[in-house]
């Protein structure tokens, strides 16, 4: 059984390890450079992406990520998690992993709107899933994409579920909905079998 991860700095930690063992499998919550080269998966969840790249630059845990990621352990990101797997955040140059070819410009959706639900549609979604509601809150937008990485949703015409090899990003939070179908595909991608 892969052994999966979730980032325990800030944020929306707890449901993410909730899902995984919905799924039958179970999740840690980590914290250092140790726990993580221990991992075939890790997710980083949502909540403040400064504050969460603030953290992991004072614990050596961006290099610990990055090193493990070079070895093949699966990352997901989510909303302020996806953030920080982006090569470019627009306006800023704070602390991240910079690990998949994208662009995201932060808090994109507005002020008013802090939080939406939309359907984001079938046909875009990972092969053989039902549609699918996601629920953004302050979130980022993804504005550009390199050639290497997969839009597997989109909300709109923006997408909202890449993929770049065994990296994931969602800007919406899949943990907070019952369609856990996002969360099986990133235990397929961290060799869950
Ligand atoms: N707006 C937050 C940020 O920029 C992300 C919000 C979230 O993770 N729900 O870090």
């Amino acid at each position: 059984m892969a052994i999966i991860g979730v980032l325990a700095l800030q944020g929306d930690f707890s449901r993410h390890i909730g899902v995984i063992e919905a799924l039958g499998s179970s999740a840690r919550a980590v914290r250092t450079p140790k726990e993580i080269a221990e991992l075939d998966g890790l997710i980083i969840p949502g909540g403040e992406s400064t504050t969460i790249g603030m953290l992991m630059q004072r614990f050596a845990l961006l290099d610990a990520v990055r090193s493990a990621v070079q070895r093949g352990m699966a990352l997901f990101g989510t909303c302020a998690g996806a953030i920080l797997m982006a090569t470019e955040i627009s306006g800023s140059d704070q602390p991240r992993l910079g690990l998949i070819d994208m662009s995201v410009e932060r808090n994109a959706y507005g002020r008013q709107i802090e939080s939406f639900e939309a359907d984001i549609g079938d046909e875009q979604l990972l092969p053989g899933s039902e549609s699918l509601t996601a629920v953004f809150i302050r979130a980022p937008r993804i504005t550009r994409i390199g050639t290497t990485v997969r839009v597997l949703a989109r909300f709109e015409s923006d997408p909202v579920l890449v993929q770049q090899g065994h990296l994931l990003a969602a800007t919406f939070h899949p943990e907070l909905t019952e369609n856990r179908s996002i969360h099986a595909h990133f235990l397929k991608l961290s060799g869950h079998v």
